[in-house]
């Protein structure tokens, strides 16, 4: 029997559907990002009911099938038309956004009973959290409990670009990133699901005198670390993406060795992988405060009831601050959206990742095709909101369409936003704070995606007695008190 659509435009049946379910994911956020219904070029408006219907006949209450955020623009509009846009007439910040319809709940038959304790419990289910409860889980610690507000993929690990490079300008961020390149390339083996991870390379672009020398100081540090950047004249970059504006740059840097993946498949490996070992996974579970005796905390409260923790890991990402307020922790965090698009499919055109330095503009392409972009806006206040702009879309596509000219003709299909979790000096906070077994995993600005397969290896060695990597003496939440450490500055975005 032939297979049986319910979603055209992205090839989704109703057995993948099916799969989902089977798969524990019942809600249409998380269905939608399993199957890939929804995402193409009609937004759903095609298939959203099917699938509600399939979900329902499988058991889903009503109450938990709230239609997923309808994704702006409403219909796919070229990035040329929109940079004719100005965005300095366009509200800045969240102004007028209509925020992300909050995650609805599934019903009890859909929710796992929380255990009465756990030896270590991890708050915040993104890229963080998970990876800590696998590395945790390897070593032998397997009594874990990850509490997730929401669905897996819920906050800035499934809204992320998924670049993971090695081309940073301090040894500590190099090392890390080497070794989690090194991971990514293993995943799908590893993990047994497919990550898409593509080792295009970044290709970095210097418009001005002072980011050609950055870029030659730091091949030069890479050198020493063994990694194959090269500093390219115009032309050698042309080489690489032929259809730049090289009146739009000076030079640029290369490392072939980086790469995009794919992010939403990465947490569900890391989970899956996890909860094999035992860990335990909880969705749809928020944390609402502690408990505490003299310098410890004793339980996790939340709105399904309190477990007794032996040890509590805030890794909450945007949201770690006001769960680290929740012990009574102040941490100077300011979690700032940072808004990202997708383009209709192209044929393949660019294998790096490129960014212009300077301006906050990125964009890759995807194993499937489309173009993956953001770009950053120093206007952007402080705030946790993942809504979407039309300023953006004006700045994106000003900025890409003068770079690139070729795109002007390519549409947009689908913008979403996250946030970047950021700290005084762009480092995370690691180690505890406050309470002798409250340990701070956050403030990873906009790379925390490429830095926590890393991250998490050295921070389970740390839990677990193995080892202490100098980077949890140089990271701590007290450094601000003596004005934080030196300020890491090779951001994009
Ligand atoms: C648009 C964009 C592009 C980016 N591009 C890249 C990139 O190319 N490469 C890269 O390396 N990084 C990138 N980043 C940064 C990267 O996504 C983050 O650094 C990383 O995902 C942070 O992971 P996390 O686990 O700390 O946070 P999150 O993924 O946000 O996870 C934290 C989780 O905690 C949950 N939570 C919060 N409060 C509670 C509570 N009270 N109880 C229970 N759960 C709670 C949230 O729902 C959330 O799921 C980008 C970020 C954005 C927004």
């Amino acid at each position: 029997m032939g297979k049986r659509l319910l979603c055209g435009c992205e090839d989704v049946s109703v057995e993948e559907v099916r799969r989902a379910w089977a798969a524990g994911h019942r809600d249409l956020e998380s269905v939608k990002r399993f199957t890939g219904f929804g995402t193409g070029p009609c937004q759903g408006k095609s298939c959203l009911a099917l699938v509600t219907r399939e979900l329902l006949r499988l058991g889903a209450t009503p109450g938990e099938l709230a239609p997923f955020t309808a994704r702006p623009p409403r219909e796919p509009v070229a990035l040329g038309a929109l940079a004719g846009l100005d965005p300095g007439t366009l509200p800045v910040g969240h102004e007028g956004i209509p925020p992300d319809a909050p995650p609805r709940r599934p019903g009890p038959d859909g929710l796992r009973p929380l255990p009465s304790r756990a030896d270590v419990v991890v708050v915040g289910g993104g890229v963080l959290g998970l990876s800590l409860a696998y590395e945790l889980a390897r070593r032998g610690t397997t009594d874990v409990l990850v509490l997730e507000q929401a669905y897996l993929n819920a906050g800035a690990s499934g809204r992320n670009g998924g670049g993971v490079r090695a081309q940073w300008s301090t040894p500590t961020m190099i090392r890390l990133a080497r070794r989690s390149l090194e991971l990514c390339r293993r995943f799908a083996v590893d993990m047994g699901i497919n990550v898409w991870f593509r080792p295009g390379g970044y290709l970095f672009l210097a418009p001005t005198a002072e980011q050609v020398a950055r870029l030659e100081q730091n091949a030069r540090l890479h050198a020493e670390h063994g990694l194959r950047t090269r500093v390219l004249d115009r032309a050698q970059a042309l080489e690489i993406v032929p259809h730049l504006d090289p009146s739009r740059f000076l030079a640029a840097s290369h490392n072939p060795d980086d790469g995009v993946v794919f992010p939403w498949p990465f947490l569900w490996g890391y989970a899956g992988k996890a909860e094999a070992l035992g860990v335990q996974v909880r969705t749809f579970t928020r944390v609402t405060g502690f408990r505490r005796a003299g310098a410890a905390l004793t339980h996790v409260e939340t709105d399904r009831g309190a477990v007794a923790c032996g040890a509590v890991v805030n890794a909450a990402g945007a949201w770690s601050k006001g769960v680290a307020a929740l012990a009574g922790v102040a941490t100077p965090n300011r979690p700032t959206r940072h808004e990202i698009l997708v383009t209709e499919p192209l044929e393949p055109w660019l294998d790096p990742l490129v960014s212009l330095l300077g301006s906050g503009l990125y964009f890759s392409q995807s194993q499937r095709g489309e173009l993956v972009g953001g770009m950053g806006d120093p206007a952007e206040p402080e705030g946790v909101s993942q809504g979407s702009s039309l300023r953006f879309l004006a700045r994106f596509a000003g900025a890409i369409t003068r770079l690139a000219p070729r795109t002007a003709g390519v549409k947009v299909l689908r913008q979403w936003a996250g946030c970047y979790d950021v700290t005084p000096d762009n480092n995370p906070i690691l180690g505890p704070a406050g309470f002798g077994n409250f340990f701070q995993l956050h403030g990873l600005v906009g790379h925390g995606f490429m830095m926590a397969p890393a991250l998490a290896e050295l921070y389970a060695d740390l839990l677990t007695g193995r080892g202490r990597d100098e980077l949890f003496d140089r990271f701590p939440l007290s450094r601000f008190e003596r004005g934080g450490a030196a300020r890491e500055d090779f951001i994009i975005g």
